[in-house]
C-alpha cells in the first residue's frame, strides 16, 4: 500500500484571479467567513500534533491563492520551524510573488509551483479573467524572481483547454530547454467550469507528450518526481516535463496524498467527499489531539477504498466543488 505522507493544506479559498477552468466570472462561490478560516494557531496545532505524529512530512500549501493568506511569509517560517517537517512547497498564481519571493525562501520555503498557462499576454488574461491592465507580466516578474532566488525545483503548472492554449503545447514545453524550469501539463478536469469542459473537453497527456516528441524527441527524466507526474526531457534540455494524467489514467493506487480545506475539513480525495473529518470544529470543541489522530488514522487506512472509482458518476462527472475550495 502505499505511504500517504503529503498534504496539501489550503491557506485560503479566494482568489485574485477568475480562472475559467477554476472559479469562472459569475460562478457564486460561497466563500468561507474569516472567522471559519482556520487560524495560523489551529492550522500549527493540527500539524504539529496531529498530522507529524501519524506520519505526514511533506507539505503543500495552496488555495485558492495562497499568497492573498494574512502573514503567510511568518506563517510559512512557523511551519517549516517545526520538527520533522522534511519538505514544505506552495502553489501559486504568482502574482503577488515577485515582492516577497526572497523573504519565502528565507523563510524555509523549499519548492514552488507557478501556473502559467500562456505565453501571450492576451490569452493569459482572457484565461485567468483579467479585464483593465494585463497581469501577465507581474506573473512573469513573479517566476523570473523565483527563479533568482533559488527555488528548486521550480515548476510551472499549465492546464490546456482545447482551442485556448493547445497551440502553445511547445512554446511551454521550449521553457524547459534553457532553464531548469520543469513544465508540468495538467489534464483539464470538469471539476470548477463543467460547462467549460463540456463545450470544449481536453486534451489528454498522451497526446500532448506525442506532439512534443514528434517535435524534439522525448527521453525519460533522470529526475524522478514523487507526485502523479509522469516525468521526461526534451534531449540535452536543462529541466524536465511532467504529464499529469487524471482524466486518461487513474492513479489512485499511486495516490500519497490528503487534502486539508482552509476551513479545516480533512479530505481523503480529491474527487471523493466520503470520510471527510471536520478537524476545526472538533478543535474548536475542545477534542484531545491525541483523538483526532485516531480519527486520522482511521481515515489513512480506509483511504485505499475512498477514490476516484469509488464515485458513482466516475471521472466523466462534473463536480460541485472547485479547486479553489478544495485546495488544489
Ligand atoms: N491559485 C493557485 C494556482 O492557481 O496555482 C493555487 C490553487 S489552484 C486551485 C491549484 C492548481 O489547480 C492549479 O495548478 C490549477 O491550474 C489547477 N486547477 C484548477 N482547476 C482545474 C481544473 N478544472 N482542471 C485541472 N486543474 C485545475
Ligand atoms: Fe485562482 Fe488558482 Fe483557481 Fe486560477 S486556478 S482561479 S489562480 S485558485
Amino acid at each position: 500500500m502505499n505511504q500517504v505522507d503529503y498534504l496539501r493544506i489550503s491557506l485560503i479559498d479566494r482568489c485574485n484571479f477568475r480562472c475559467q477552468y477554476c472559479m469562472p466570472e459569475g460562478s457564486e462561490l460561497d466563500y468561507i467567513l474569516k472567522q471559519q478560516l482556520l487560524t495560523d494557531a489551529e492550522l500549527l496545532t493540527l500539524i504539529k500534533e496531529v498530522f507529524i505524529p501519524v506520519g505526514f512530512t511533506r507539505f503543500r500549501l495552496t488555495g485558492g491563492e495562497p499568497l492573498l493568506r494574512p502573514r503567510v511569509v511568518e506563517l510559512v517560517e512557523a511551519i517549516t520551524s517545526l520538527p520533522a517537517t522534511q519538505d514544505i512547497s506552495m502553489t501559486t498564481n504568482g502574482f503577488l510573488l515577485a515582492p516577497i519571493a526572497q523573504n519565502l525562501y528565507d523563510a524555509g520555503l523549499q519548492r514552488i509551483n507557478i501556473s502559467l498557462d500562456s505565453l501571450d499576454p492576451h490569452i493569459f488574461d482572457q484565461i485567468i479573467g483579467s479585464r483593465g491592465r494585463s497581469r501577465w507580466q507581474q506573473v512573469w516578474d513573479g517566476i523570473q524572481a523565483a527563479y533568482h532566488v533559488g527555488f528548486d525545483p521550480l515548476k510551472l503548472n499549465v492546464v490546456v483547454i482545447p482551442g485556448v492554449n493547445d497551440h502553445e503545447i511547445l512554446d511551454l514545453a521550449a521553457l524547459t530547454i534553457d532553464k531548469q524550469w520543469h513544465v508540468r501539463f495538467i489534464e483539464f478536469m470538469p471539476i470548477g467550469n463543467s460547462e467549460l469542459f463540456g463545450d470544449r473537453g481536453w486534451i489528454s497527456s498522451s497526446e500532448l507528450r506525442q506532439q512534443i516528441s514528434d517535435h524534439w524527441g522525448l527521453t525519460e527524466s533522470q529526475v524522478c518526481g514523487a507526485g502523479p507526474a509522469d516525468v521526461c526531457q526534451i534531449p540535452g534540455a536543462k529541466g524536465t516535463l511532467g504529464f499529469i494524467s487524471q482524466m486518461s489514467e487513474c492513479f489512485c493506487d499511486r495516490c500519497n496524498r490528503m487534502r486539508l480545506s482552509a476551513d479545516g475539513w480533512l479530505r481523503p480525495c480529491l474527487l471523493n467527499e466520503t470520510g471527510q473529518l471536520d478537524l476545526k470544529t472538533a478543535l474548536r470543541h475542545g477534542v484531545s489531539t491525541i483523538h483526532l489522530q485516531e480519527k486520522v488514522k482511521h481515515l489513512l487506512a480506509i483511504k485505499p477504498e475512498i477514490n476516484f472509482k469509488g464515485r458513482d458518476s466516475g471521472t466523466t462527472g462534473a463536480y460541485s466543488r472547485t479547486m479553489s475550495q478544495i485546495g488544489g
